[in-house]
């Protein structure tokens, strides 16, 4: 194996780390601890089990978590109704609805109640809006993870070729606008490109999120290319990315699935709380986050 693999899970312990310890600051600042509502509607066991990992992760952090669970019934208007109430909590920094809703609930019309100033997930359109003109807003974690772990590779992103597979609100459409914020040529190729495997060909930085396992072929990976797979799949052989492993005969660098870009999503989750709390309390953004 020729690739450096990204050691995401310890790349997110210091993350973390760091937010806790900024969190301690906080608190004695600001008198409260910086507080994550999570709200789960239903049954569905992925989700609790996620609900369940980033409650964990906000108490080990050393900041409040919110849990509010709902029965799978539960009419929109109750939900729109207790996230206005969360809007109006000044305990409350971050709002997160897990996703996905039962059916009978339009998603959208519930993550635009999100008062966009606590919306951690960073899916509400003002946030995308906010992303996309250069202002300071809440950026999709899973996103702004990969964003973390490239600058940790790279001192500077600027006039690399960039190739985002995967177009999607939550992870290729931001991926893409905070590649073009650090001055990558930025190329977004979707099931409907006409030579996916050719745009991958010329990237320096390819970020898989397709999710079909082993979509990228290793020689589709340009030598020494830095490779992040944010593909999460259950196989019949355990979870595997979008990149195929072998990929790591050639990339210069790759996230391992899991292990790379799996443990980012929680911390910047962590991180954004954070960020929401300083910015609610009028206080400067923590440095190093
Ligand atoms: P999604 O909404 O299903 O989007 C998949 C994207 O891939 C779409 O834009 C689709 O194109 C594109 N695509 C599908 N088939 C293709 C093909 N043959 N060639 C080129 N592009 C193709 O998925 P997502 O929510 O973005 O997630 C993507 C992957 O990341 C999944 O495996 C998911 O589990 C994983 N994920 C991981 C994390 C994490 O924490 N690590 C977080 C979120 C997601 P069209 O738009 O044309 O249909």
């Amino acid at each position: 194996m020729t690739a450096t693999m990204i050691d995401g899970k310890a790349f997110a312990a210091g993350l973390r780390e760091r937010v806790g310890a900024a969190a301690a600051t906080f608190t004695a600042r600001a008198g409260r601890r910086p507080g994550l509502a999570v709200v789960l509607v239903g049954e569905d066991a992925a989700s609790a089990v996620y609900v369940r990992s980033k409650g964990k992760a906000t108490v080990a952090s050393g900041m409040e978590s919110i849990e509010h669970r709902l029965p799978a019934d539960t009419t929109q208007d109750a939900l729109i109704a207790l996230v206005d109430a969360l809007n109006a909590d000044d305990a409350v920094d971050g709002i997160l609805v897990q996703l996905p809703l039962p059916r009978h609930i339009d998603e959208q019309a519930v993550l635009i109640r999100i008062d966009p100033d606590k919306d951690v997930d960073g899916f509400h359109p003002v946030n995308a809006g906010r992303l996309a003109t250069g202002m300071d807003g809440l950026v999709p974690c899973t996103p702004l993870g990969c964003i973390l772990l490239l600058k940790d590779r790279h001192a500077s992103l600027s006039g690399m070729e960039a190739v985002v597979i995967g177009r999607s609100n939550i992870v290729g459409k931001p991926m893409a606008q905070l590649l073009l914020k650090e001055s990558c040529t930025v190329t977004t190729v979707h099931s409907r490109t006409r030579d996916v495997a050719g745009h991958v060909r010329r990237a320096d930085i390819v970020v898989a999120a397709v999710g079909i396992p082993a979509f990228v072929r290793a020689d589709w990976v340009k030598p020494g290319a830095t490779v992040i797979d944010v593909g999460i799949n259950r196989t019949d052989a355990g979870l595997v990315g979008d990149v195929d492993p072998a990929a790591a005969e050639v990339a210069g660098a790759m996230t391992p699935v899991p292990g790379g870009v799996g443990p980012m999503t929680i911390a910047v989750l962590m991180r954004n709380t954070l960020v929401a709390a300083h910015r609610r309390a009028g206080l400067p953004a923590p440095e190093g986050l």
